[in-house]
């Protein structure tokens, strides 16, 4: 409250209060009247303000800004948020993974990235990380995937020895694993760190033409890390690091910024490039698919309320505008169900009525009733009807977004492409991007990892799975950790 003369307290209702101090009694230490409305307003409500943690990226927190088209994509997408020069409002929130709204900011794992852009034609949301690839490329494993990052059930510990379990007995993690263990596992801060969509998406512009793409959200603030010993020392000091930090440099001025930059298949060459172009365990090497500069993401406001605009804004990769949509990348068909699944457990079936979830544009549906609605309907409340109400405007945006598909339905795995291994890409960037004092720390922070509670015989198909992306790591990993145990 910044009006020198405070306002007058009042109950939810708006009805003026008469203590913020006393309960009504009979006599000075009587019983506590049940009349008490607003002492009991004030317990029922405290009782009720936790609301469930996600599950997964629990702990995280965001802010809200702008992004700015400086470049042109209009040739690859008509979607209005990203035609020249446009401007947009958005929020963006990020998190670390396994961990729970306590937990530290500063612990080992990949950071959620989530950006949802409040544009002309709705909510876009890219639910991105600050990697550009993930353990697994089927949905079938992401909730045991989940748990064995999570905690044991008998004595409710998180267990090194259950996480290396599932990733050695899941050879496509590798190219994550190699990324995780790396400098860029403990970013410096959520300021230092690029986020990715990861996977691939399509894009599709005013002729109808499609494209491949994938987004790269390049810090400007620089890509920094923490080492392992410093992160461990913040986890005890500043729980919260990542998070004041954001926080802080918002409310001093400075403003953190992204650029983003696409990398653009032209939609015939997926099916004979050399990786398969919808594997979220695979990149598109650079000099294969340059990065195209599209334009600026920067943050500029924090909430007012945590609660209200962090905790339960609610981003869903099937948030997708005219101009952009799904690719077949199994583990983005499988979110775009049960993300807007997740929200409807956790925040109830009208949740994107809540302020940060509304779009900025108005909503002409037929969604209906539920607990919690807060805008009203109007009538007609069904379709077709003769009655005037919203009808899709099939002329514009009737082009359907996907991609050919005939088939029998199959369950499998399969490497049809000329370099669709499990380990090449994790080896490249270990013999390629990485230089010796980087390569030096991603053995120590495998041995530490590993020394951590991992018993055999995980532990020998954790030196086999580090000798398969590339021999010397195996090798030195396995006489790290024979000279320490
Ligand atoms: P490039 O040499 O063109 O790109 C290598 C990229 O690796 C850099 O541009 C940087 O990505 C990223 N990188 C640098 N240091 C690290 C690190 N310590 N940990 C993780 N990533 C790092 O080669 P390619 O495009 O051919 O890729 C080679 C390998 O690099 C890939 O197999 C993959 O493991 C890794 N990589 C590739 C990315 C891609 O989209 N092509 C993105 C990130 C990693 P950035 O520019 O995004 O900061």
């Amino acid at each position: 409250m910044t009006s020198e003369q405070p306002e007058i307290l009042t109950t939810d209702a708006g009805i003026p209060v008469e203590s913020d101090e006393h309960s009504l009694t009979v006599g000075p230490d009587g019983p506590i009247l049940l009349q008490d409305h607003y002492l009991i307003e004030q317990m029922a409500q405290f009782n009720r303000e936790r609301i469930p943690e996600r599950q997964p990226h629990a702990k995280g927190s965001g802010a809200f800004g702008r992004f700015r088209v400086t470049g042109d994509v209009s040739a690859y997408t008509k979607a209005a948020v990203f035609q020249p020069g446009t401007e947009t409002e958005m929020v963006a929130r990020f998190s670390t993974v396994a961990g729970e709204r306590g937990s530290p900011d500063t612990w080992r794992d990949p950071r959620g990235f989530a950006l949802r852009f409040y544009t002309s034609e709705g909510n876009y949301d890219m639910v991105g990380n600050n990697t550009p690839v993930f353990f697994m490329r089927d949905p079938m494993k992401f909730q045991n995937f989940i748990r064995s990052q999570k905690r044991r059930a008998d004595n409710n510990l998180r267990d090194h020895d259950m996480q290396w379990d599932f990733w050695t007995l899941s050879p496509e993690s590798a190219h994550q694993v190699t990324w995780l263990m790396g400098d860029r596992g403990i970013p410096k801060t959520w300021r230092h760190m690029n986020g990715y969509s990861s996977h691939t998406y399509m894009w599709v512009n005013a002729a109808g033409e499609k494209f491949w793409v994938k987004y790269h959200f390049k810090t400007d603030q620089g890509i920094d890390f923490l080492t392992q010993e410093e992160a461990d020392r913040l986890a005890g000091a500043d729980s919260d690091y990542h998070m004041r930090d954001l926080y802080e440099s918002i409310d001093r001025g400075e403003y953190p910024s992204w650029t983003l930059h696409m990398q653009i298949m032209p939609f015939g060459e997926a099916q004979n490039y050399r990786f398969n172009p919808f594997d979220l365990t695979k990149v598109w090497p650079h000099s294969d698919y340059p990065l195209i500069e599209v334009g600026r993401m920067t943050l500029d406001r924090n909430a007012t309320d945590n609660h209200t605009e962090i905790e339960q804004a609610a981003f869903q990769p099937n948030n997708l505008v005219p101009g952009i949509g799904p690719s077949p990348d199994k583990m983005l068909l499988a979110r775009i169900f049960s993300y807007a699944d997740a929200h409807r457990a956790r925040l109830g079936a009208n949740y994107q009525q809540i302020p940060v979830n509304a779009p900025h544009v108005p909503v002409h549906s037929y969604s209906k009733d539920g607990a919690m609605r807060i805008q009203p309907v109007s009538d007609p409340v069904y379709t077709p009807n003769s009655k005037g109400g919203p009808r899709p405007d099939t002329d514009r945006y009737g082009e359907p977004a996907g991609w050919h598909t005939d088939g029998d339905l199959v369950r499998g795995a399969y490497t049809l492409h000329a370099e669709d291994d499990d380990w090449g890409q994790a080896g490249t960037m270990v013999r390629n991007v990485l230089d010796d004092a980087a390569r030096e720390r991603l053995v120590n922070n495998i041995v530490g990892h590993l020394l951590d509670g991992v018993s055999r015989p995980v532990l020998e198909r954790a030196f086999e799975y580090w000798r398969n992306v590339d021999k010397e790591l195996g090798d030195r990993i396995e006489n790290g950790v024979a000279a320490k145990s």
